[in-house]
């Protein structure tokens, strides 16, 4: 585009003296910096003139992607609708201007909402206790195992150091179970996606004793929902573990099923995927953790105050604006959602695990291998049509993993337009591949080098002066 706005950082759209501001009147009266905390030569800020200033950023936020500006399917992120009295409601100044140090007596009504927050995740999950205090999923695995090896250490059972994973788990799993010094012992799935029993069983006689949890999600990360967690908890029970449930992807068990029923003992749950708070580029989150009753003694500090409360605030407003009844058709919804996609593209795309499937499923690239298209190819083309691309190579059970969630907020419509947009796609490849090989073409830039960028993060800018 032949525009200087476009393509350039602000410090490129510098001039020296330009002034995009105006400061408020100082109130304050003049206060002496000490000597040796003031810099010793200006900053190089850029300088701009407002309207530049503005154009530069609205032009930037039109190159995102975000959940308001287009269907957003990416597996196992459960990138749902954030509805806007969320923001209102976490916004009000009430609960804003809060400061986590005031006097308790001054805080009455954020106290109500924590305590409404707590006893409405209590009910939906069937666990008895939870801390708000985690930031994000995987902080919530890290405190939940945390919280299950202070239960064993209280027994004196000092050698519980082990966790049983299933291969197919997010992997977050693994890697929460390291940090917290556990020691990681795959489980593996049998074809049909569940995890083998046999092998469990095989896995626990040789290490039983030192057993201190199972993860497990469910449904899956196939999407599959694991029928045969009763069983699972019983063997685990029997041995003395603790299941821990990743309840990252609660959204089809809402209204169906819990986890406290099926026989899970503490779990996390992502605010920021299933209850609506926005989630993107990292942050910020909350992954309160449940647990059963007689677990709550255990909950480790794992950060000052109380927790990301505008995120909790924002959860509860989509609790309380759905209700009872309306909370019910959340996961059969999205699980609804999820099989028409399936069933309506499984004739181009491989579908490597027949049968229903719960929240989201996955495909193992095109169904015609012989183009030589990818699944990355596939994701960059889907850019080109205004989509989002799927979750892709994740789970690693499957070379071409295409990882579809729509979750339970798009109308038929949008399901449609993405369908037909994914059938002209296979479609393509058939006729022109290298068309889709080398996707995006409408896009503000083209195929980046994602080894190059992840590997050689360029995160920062430096002036270059005349003579480097
Ligand atoms: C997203 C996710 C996590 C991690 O949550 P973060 O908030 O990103 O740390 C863990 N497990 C599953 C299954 C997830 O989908």
């Amino acid at each position: 585009m032949n525009n200087h706005l476009y393509g350039n950082l602000i410090f490129e759209l510098s001039k020296e003296g330009r002034k995009g501001y105006s400061l408020p009147k100082n109130h304050f009266g003049e206060y002496a910096v000490p000597a040796e905390l003031r810099r010793s030569e200006d900053a190089h800020l850029p300088e701009c003139d407002e309207l530049t200033v503005v154009r530069h950023y609205t032009n930037l936020s039109n190159n995102n992607f975000g959940v308001d500006t287009g269907f957003y399917p990416l597996g196992s992120c459960t990138m749902k609708y954030n509805p806007k009295i969320n923001e209102e409601m976490a916004a009000l100044p009430q609960f804003q201007d809060l400061h986590p140090a005031q006097p308790a007596d001054t805080v009455k009504g954020a106290e109500a909402v924590v305590a409404l927050l707590e006893r409405s995740l209590c009910q939906l999950t069937g666990l008895a206790h939870f801390t708000f205090k985690p930031f994000a999923g995987a902080h919530g695995e890290l405190t939940g195992l945390m919280t299950i090896a202070a239960y064993h250490q209280s027994h004196g059972d000092m050698q519980r150091t082990k966790v049983i994973v299933p291969d197919s788990a997010h992997g977050t799993n693994p890697a929460s179970a390291a940090v917290c010094g556990l020691e990681i012992i795959e489980v593996k799935s049998l074809s049909n996606g569940l995890v083998d029993l046999q092998h469990l069983q095989d896995l626990l006689n040789q290490h039983g004793p030192e057993v201190a949890a199972m993860m497990m999600t469910n449904p899956n990360t196939l999407g599959l929902f694991e029928v045969q967690i009763p069983e699972i908890a019983r063997l685990i029970h029997d041995c003395g573990g603790l299941m821990y449930y990743d309840g990252a992807n609660l959204n089809p068990m809402l209204g169906a099923a819990r986890p406290g029923d099926m026989g899970f003992d503490v779990m996390h749950i992502n605010l920021h995927k299933t209850f609506s708070t926005p989630h993107g580029g990292g942050g910020p989150g909350s992954g309160p953790v449940g647990v059963r009753e007689g677990l709550q003694q255990f909950f480790p500090m794992v950060s000052p105050y109380h927790g990301n409360f505008a995120v909790m605030m924002r959860a509860l407003a989509y609790i309380l604006s759905l209700g009872r009844e309306q909370l019910k058709m959340v996961g059969p919804l999205a699980t609804l959602n999820a099989n028409y996609i399936k069933e309506s593209l499984k004739d181009v795309y491989e579908l490597p695990i027949n049968g229903l499937c719960c929240h989201e499923f996955v495909f193992d690239g095109l169904k015609d291998k012989s183009t030589g298209v990818t699944t990355m190819d596939v994701a960059k083309r889907l850019l080109d049509y205004g989509y989002h691309a799927p979750t892709i190579y994740f789970p690693l059970l499957f070379h071409e993993s295409l990882m579809i969630e729509p979750t339970e907020n798009e109308s038929l419509e949008t399901l449609d337009g993405f369908i037909a947009v994914m059938r002209q796609i296979a479609q393509e490849a058939k006729n022109d591949p290298e068309l889709v090989k080398t996707a995006p073409h409408n896009t503000p830039i083209g195929r980046v080098d994602d080894v190059l960028a992840a590997k050689h993060p360029v995160v920062t800018w430096r002036q270059l002066s005349a003579n480097s």
